[in-house]
């Protein structure tokens, strides 16, 4: 029997505070809208006949339409870094980045076709 040689110890690397998973988004501007509290309802956009719909936060979506259907995916960018910034606090950096990052991959900017224009 040969004694295994001796590993060093996996460092556990801390829980990074899991990411908001895409799907559980308001797809237009990325807001989480299942983040398991209570007020979550309260965020949800409403569909025509006023009921509560998944897909989109109540700043996005209302009585079924956009609240700005003309918003670009740029300034869509910008309103959500503005607002984690000054509302979250979130450094600019970060909120540069996680925007950039996330606002692109959501249903709605993923349907409009920027060259299609
Ligand atoms: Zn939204």
């Amino acid at each position: 029997m040969r004694p295994t040689p001796d590993k060093p110890p996996v460092p556990r690397k801390p829980l990074d505070k899991a990411p908001t998973p895409l799907q559980d988004r308001c797809q237009s501007c990325g807001m989480p809208l299942k983040t398991g509290i209570p007020m979550d309802q309260a965020f949800l956009g409403t569909a025509a006949d006023g009921s509560p719909v998944q897909e989109y936060c109540k700043f996005c979506f209302q009585n079924g339409a956009f609240v700005e259907p003309t918003i670009t995916l740029q300034d869509m960018i910008a309103k959500s870094v503005s607002h984690m910034t000054r509302v979250m606090h979130y450094p600019a950096d970060q909120a540069k980045e996680l925007s950039t990052e996330v606002i692109p991959k959501l249903s709605r900017w993923q349907k409009s076709d920027p060259t299609a224009a």
